[in-house]
């Protein structure tokens, strides 16, 4: 099996802020394996608050080089597992996992001929609507930004500053659409509980992530008091963790990035679903393969915050399909993605970069 990877940049239609920075172009890794002629394309948008930048992401995916060469992708759960023992541990790298868990997933439905969402037997059908984001901004642009927005029918509000309220309250008054609210870490116990209520007023149906993860053990007190639902996020990494998640939280926000791909975020369901935790499927600013990817699982999950691919101006990548936030999975085969034309991905080499700031929408 052959493996090319490389990176590509990603610029944001506007200043993408949350509680911990902001950013305007982001880089994302691409990872190619080739086998029989057919191309599986895999990616793992790299963020710096779990440790990863764009070249330290490309060094793990090409230490796999060795252990691709000979492997049989038809076989892809043994191969999963081998890549998933050298990655996925404590020392490894679940972004590069998840880039070539893509892959592999992406070429075997290319190899079957069917589009990865058929193969796990899921009904398109059954895929929730996704999420629009309104990044942190001041309240007249946050208000702007909600007005371009118009027909998404839930919004995900990011929060973390002194004008949470006074924000919600804004963007109320412009739209009916169903909020969800993003703290990303920056609240403590006792303003979770007081700001949940005014928010449940205001249309909130769950706050997601409102204390940092290593504030888990308030978490529980929180979630008795709180007004609102609460989903981990930050605290909801890998499968490991969703156990003691239950009773701390009312759901866990799946990332493919954080838990290495498609095969830990169906362990992460199962987990999820048998210790009675809703699952939203999130995203990171990431082209249209990450997106497909979670797009393909979609129909396992409560809701989605997959709307990564539409808050950047030159995807190179075409794939599912966001109409206002309709998710509409291409009949393609594999992960239903093919390079835009105009765009295909320079395979660069690695350079000394900028660590990149954190992109959770
Ligand atoms: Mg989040």
């Amino acid at each position: 099996m052959k493996l090319r990877v490389g990176t590509q940049k990603l610029h944001l239609r506007h200043t993408f802020t949350i509680s911990r920075g902001s950013e305007d172009v982001a880089e994302t890794v691409i990872a190619e394996i080739e086998e029989d002629g057919l191309i599986g394309y895999g990616e793992a948008p790299p963020t710096a608050y779990y440790g990863h930048t764009p070249s330290s992401v490309i060094a793990s995916i090409e230490k796999m080089k060795p252990l691709l060469a000979g492997a049989d992708p038809l076989q892809y759960r043994d191969l999963l597992g081998r890549l998933g023992r050298e990655l996925g541990g404590p020392a490894g790298d679940r972004a590069a996992l998840c880039a070539l868990d893509l892959a592999v997933h992406d070429w075997v439905g290319k190899r079957w001929g069917l589009p990865l969402h058929r193969l796990l037997g899921l009904a398109p059908e059954r895929m929730p609507p996704s999420d629009f984001t309104i990044g942190i901004d001041s309240i007249p642009r946050m208000v702007e930004k909600t007005r371009e927005a118009a027909g998404f029918p839930i919004l995900k509000i990011k929060l973390g500053t002194p004008d949470d309220l006074a924000v919600v309250r804004a963007l109320r008054e412009i739209t009916g659409a169903t909020f969800r609210v993003d703290a990303n870490c920056a609240w403590t116990a006792r303003e979770t509980v007081e700001k949940s209520r005014e928010l449940k007023e205001l249309g909130v149906e769950f706050i997601e992530q409102p204390l940092p993860p290593d504030r888990l053990g308030e978490m529980a007190e929180v979630r008795r008091a709180s007004a609102l639902p609460l989903y981990a996020d930050e605290n909801a990494v890998v499968p490991a963790d969703v156990p003691r998640l239950a009773g701390s939280f009312d759901g866990i926000v799946i990332k493919l990035v954080k838990c290495g791909g498609i095969l830990p975020a169906l362990s992460m369901i199962e987990l999820a679903r048998a210790l009675g935790l809703k699952v939203m499927l999130g995203c990171m600013i990431e082209s249209s393969v990450a997106i497909s990817g979670a797009a393909q699982i979609g129909p396992l999950a409560d809701h989605l915050d997959l709307d990564g691919a539409i808050l950047i101006t030159d995807d190179p990548f075409e794939g599912v399909h966001n109409r206002k936030g309709n998710m509409v999975l291409p009949e393609r085969a594999g992960l239903g993605v093919q390079p835009r034309r105009s765009q295909r991905p320079e395979r660069s080499e690695v350079r000394n970069r900028a660590e990149r700031p954190d992109t959770d929408p």
